[in-house]
């Protein structure tokens, strides 16, 4: 997907809820919608603010929010007190490196993505359902031989 698709789902999202289409939604946006991403506020505040000087860490938190809102981005915890957010919405879980914090995707199955967004067969209301493993990514870990 390239810059115009991308751009016309959050215009189309930004629309059907009355708000304002800006520069920086737009360039915030593209920024995380590179695929397999997972940033910081702190990290797309670095990103984004050659294209957008001046742009502060609030805005930033603001516009994510946003975003999350939307439906356009998911926050994952991953301890140690770094939210990350991820453009890729669909359910997955993700592994997490001790080592070099390094995120990486683990797809779910159908049935565990249900148990997630159910609670089991609960009438409990799932908001937000989350797997992070930890461990050691395949850099990090030691090898087999040693
Ligand atoms: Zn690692
Ligand atoms: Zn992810």
């Amino acid at each position: 997907m390239g810059c115009d698709g991308t751009d016309a789902i959050l215009v189309e999202k930004l629309r059907e809820r009355g708000q304002r289409v800006t520069s920086q939604r737009l360039v915030i946006h593209r920024t995380l919608s590179v695929r397999d991403r997972h940033l910081t506020a702190e990290q797309v505040l670095v990103e984004v603010s050659e294209g957008l000087p001046g742009i502060s860490l609030p805005t930033v938190y603001a516009t994510l929010e946003l975003f999350e809102q939307l439906g356009l981005v998911r926050r994952v915890a991953t301890g140690g007190g770094a939210l990350l957010f991820d453009s890729r919405t669909s359910p997955h879980a993700h592994a997490v490196c001790r080592d070099c914090g390094t995120v990486t995707d683990v797809e779910i199955s159908e049935a565990n993505a249900r148990a997630l967004s159910h609670a089991g067969d609960s009438d409990f209301q799932v908001d937000h359902a989350e797997v992070v493993i930890w461990g050691r990514c395949a850099s990090c870990a030691p090898s087999a031989d040693n």
